[in-house]
């Protein structure tokens, strides 16, 4: 914890400022290790505040020795004054992309009402970005994470026969998850088949799953807070012709991504790679989303990888490649490994089999 807060102290400092209130809950785990549900982080350069209420206090103790823990009860306005008070901030930073704007009217009101207020500052993704370089712990979790979403994967592969419903294949998935070790899992998982595969979000219906049309499954399980992602679309039985065609493509795609992603690349020139390949082969309109998002603590999380992203991807960034191609009325096909930047390449995590 210590030398994240480091860093997010020299950050701090870059941008001259006291101190970040931090109310994302991601963000306070990350920062303190407390996994209670509720609570807020104040950070200045010397101190290291933890403010939460009755039902968490001793968990807090336990959780975060570095942190001095600041009880709370009720409305804000009863004790934010006294939580910053005596620590003299003239700038205090706040989460500008997670905090509700009722919440920052409060803010702003309970502020505006001291003797000597501090200036509000928004911050956009300040520990989000120290979030996106992972440390080795961490990327040892998603790996055992992306492990079980491989067996899952192979698990279900080895019973989905033709007439089971996309629901019950969804279900056969997450019961094995659990029952091998993952923590709730971090999305629903989609199965999606025929032309539910179109959706690239689709929700698992009771459709019956039918040879010969794709079924899109995209698998993610939880290890110690930390999430895995994958994608797969198979078959039953022989595959049509649009299939093979569309499989194709996106393997190459997908492919030519994991070969040709190299450190200091922005995320728009990593999306480029796989989207030019699908737009050779004509199926550019049918790509609509990014070629992939960050996974930590949250299913999606910096980096993104897609148009106009001039984020650059550094060592240690964990995060998907997952080019798709979405065909209203037939289906869609989906293929998503997660990577780690590793001496300057994208190294696999997700080991399940693409062909
Ligand atoms: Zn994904």
């Amino acid at each position: 914890m210590s030398a994240r807060l480091g860093k997010l102290r020299q950050k701090l400092a870059e941008k001259e400022l006291d101190a970040i209130f931090i109310s994302q809950p991601e963000n306070r785990y990350y920062l303190s290790g407390f996994d209670g549900s509720a609570g807020f982080l104040l950070i200045t350069a010397q101190d290291a505040i933890l403010a939460t209420d009755f039902r968490y206090l001793e968990q807090a103790k336990e959780q975060t020795p570095e942190y001095r823990i600041f009880p709370i009860a009720g409305d804000m306005a009863n004790w934010f004054p006294e939580l910053i008070s005596g620590l003299a901030l003239a700038k205090l930073g706040f989460e500008a992309g997670h905090i509700t704007l009722s919440l920052y009217r409060k803010l702003s009101d309970i502020i505006g009402k001291l003797e000597s207020p501090p200036k509000l500052v928004p911050l956009d993704g300040l520990v989000e970005s120290l979030r996106a370089v992972k440390e080795p712990e961490e990327i040892a979790a998603i790996a055992r994470a992306a492990e079980l979403a491989d067996r899952a994967f192979e698990h279900i592969e080895g019973i989905l026969q033709a007439g089971m419903t996309e629901k019950e294949a969804a279900w056969e998935i997450e019961k094995f998850l659990r029952e091998s070790g993952s923590q709730a899992v971090p999305f629903d998982i989609i199965v999606a088949s025929g032309p539910n595969s179109a959706l690239p979000h689709a929700k698992p219906s009771p459709r019956s799953i039918q040879p010969g049309e794709p079924v899109l499954l995209d698998i993610g399980a939880r290890v110690s807070g930390y999430s895995s992602d994958l994608s797969r679309t198979i078959c039953l039985g022989a595959p049509d012709d649009t299939f093979k065609k569309v499989y194709d493509i996106v393997l190459g795609a997908q492919l030519t991504a994991l070969e040709l992603i190299k450190e200091g690349m922005t995320g728009e020139e990593a999306d480029k790679l796989a989207r030019t390949v699908i737009a050779e082969a004509g199926y550019e309109k049918a790509f609509g989303h990014s070629l992939g998002h960050g996974v930590g603590l949250a299913a999606h999380e910096s980096p993104r990888l897609g148009p106009g992203t001039t984020e650059p991807l550094t060592s240690g960034m964990v995060f998907t490649i997952e080019p798709g191609v979405y065909l209203p009325g037939w289906g869609g096909v989906r293929i998503e490994d997660l990577v780690v930047m590793e001496n300057g390449r994208a190294k696999i995590i997700s080991k399940s089999r693409k062909v």
